[in-house]
């Protein structure tokens, strides 16, 4: 599977979910079923034994050496947030199967597998990695029961659309028996890699998402004829929570913490009503465990004093709260003695965003592997990666299989 091979999948997918300004594959959309219809062809194709999970994960296996062997394991995920560039999740699913094909030819003694998570993005029902939380046993069955998208369909009925019960989702778990090693190859959300300059960057932490969504309620009324000094409005005290989150986070970023207030829900939301509820979600992230308490404890302090001030009640749900996640040290020296093999320069890094492998770490020695990002941004069409870079990434992820597997 030749780097052009690899650069024309790429594109391929990129299709799908394809907007003006960027690529929207919303998890369990029209689009993200086609990328994954896509890919699951692609896989039965080049030969995988392909299997979806009762979360609508794709395993494709090939069956190489022992098959009762624990298989080594890499992949990703092909959903998106909206305006979404074509490399986030694509490269770690692309140069996942491009990696196993080319060990086909080579003497490996353990099965081979390829992973494509479902609903790794958080943009759809604010859960994130929820395929890979699935396939650990550690979903989080009762807030994901209650989990509404902004069109107010839920996750039960996105599931049962697809022929999938939420209820069954348990029986995605896997066993540690059957996975050996899980690596995987993402582009870098950040600028760690140009700036070096290096090659390749070993993940060294995985920060996960701590996530609370803040109710605020206040009390809906006409703006034309309430008097300010009695209103109650849920949407002033929401501003007040964003204001006091940042600076509260500015406090902690010393320690490389962030949190963000990237959605709101303005109830009634009509030009003349006075807005009677806010929902916001808040995500926390960073490296430093005691940070993120510390920050997570002076949110809920700031939620209190505000509430009290502005007489709007608020209450708080925990929507997740994860310990940063730390690789396998025997993966990263695999990885770091590939990249030495090679003579190719790398970094020891921590990874800001959340991502599958984190979750993987507690099913196997889990790593991570990170290729360069151009122009300095995530999450967002204008993300880059050259064709060099992809490929110097999967030659080090095929190197690094093949070192778990043989
Ligand atoms: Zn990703």
């Amino acid at each position: 599977m030749t780097q052009e091979w690899v650069t024309k999948v790429i594109d391929e997918i990129a299709q799908f979910g394809k907007r003006d300004c960027g690529i929207y594959r919303e998890a369990f959309s029209e689009a993200d079923d086609k990328a994954r219809n896509y890919i699951i062809e692609l896989m039965k194709q080049v030969g995988l034994k392909v299997r979806t999970d009762e979360i609508g994960n794709i395993i494709g296996r090939l069956e190489v050496g022992d098959n009762k062997a624990p298989a080594v394991v890499t992949g990703s995920h092909l959903d998106t947030v909206p305006g979404g560039s074509k490399y986030d999740g694509v490269i770690g699913v692309v140069g996942g199967l491009a990696a196993i094909l080319r060990l086909k030819e080579r003497k490996v003694t353990q099965p081979l597998e390829l992973i494509v998570f479902a609903a790794e993005e958080s943009s759809r029902f604010m859960f994130a990695t929820m395929g890979s939380k699935a396939m650990i046993g550690r979903s989080n069955i009762n807030s994901w029961r209650k989990a509404k998208d902004k069109n107010d369909i839920s996750f039960v009925e996105v599931m049962s659309s697809r022929g999938l019960d939420i209820n069954n989702i348990d029986k995605a778990a896997r066993s540690k028996d059957a996975i050996k090693a899980f690596v995987e190859l993402h582009i870098e959300q950040g600028n760690t890699l140009v700036s070096k300059p290096a090659a390749i960057g070993i993940v060294d932490v995985v920060a996960a998402p701590t996530r609370l969504k803040i109710t605020v309620d206040g009390l809906a009324n006409y703006s034309g004829t309430t008097p300010m000094n009695i209103r109650r409005d849920a949407l002033v005290s929401a501003s007040m929570i964003v204001l006091a989150i940042q600076e509260i986070a500015l406090e902690q970023s010393y320690y490389g913490t962030v949190a963000t207030v990237g959605a709101l829900k303005v109830h009634p939301g009509a030009i003349n009503v006075i807005p009677g509820q806010v929902e916001m979600w808040v995500d926390i992230r960073g490296v430093n465990h005691s940070s993120i308490i510390e920050c997570l404890q002076e949110i809920k302090d700031a939620v209190s004093t505000v509430a009290e001030g502005q007489d709007t009640s608020m209450s708080i749900e925990m929507l997740s709260s994860e310990k940063p996640v730390e690789m396998d040290k025997e993966v990263a020296k695999i990885i770091e003695n590939v990249c030495d093999s090679k003579g190719l320069s790398y970094v020891q890094m921590n990874s800001g965003a959340g991502h599958d492998a984190m979750n993987m770490a507690f099913l196997a020695p889990t790593g991570m592997i990170f290729i360069p990002s151009y122009n300095d941004i995530s999450h967002c069409a204008d993300e880059y990666a050259t064709p060099n870079d992809i490929e110097t990434g999967i030659q080090v992820l095929t190197e690094t299989l093949f070192q778990l597997a043989k």
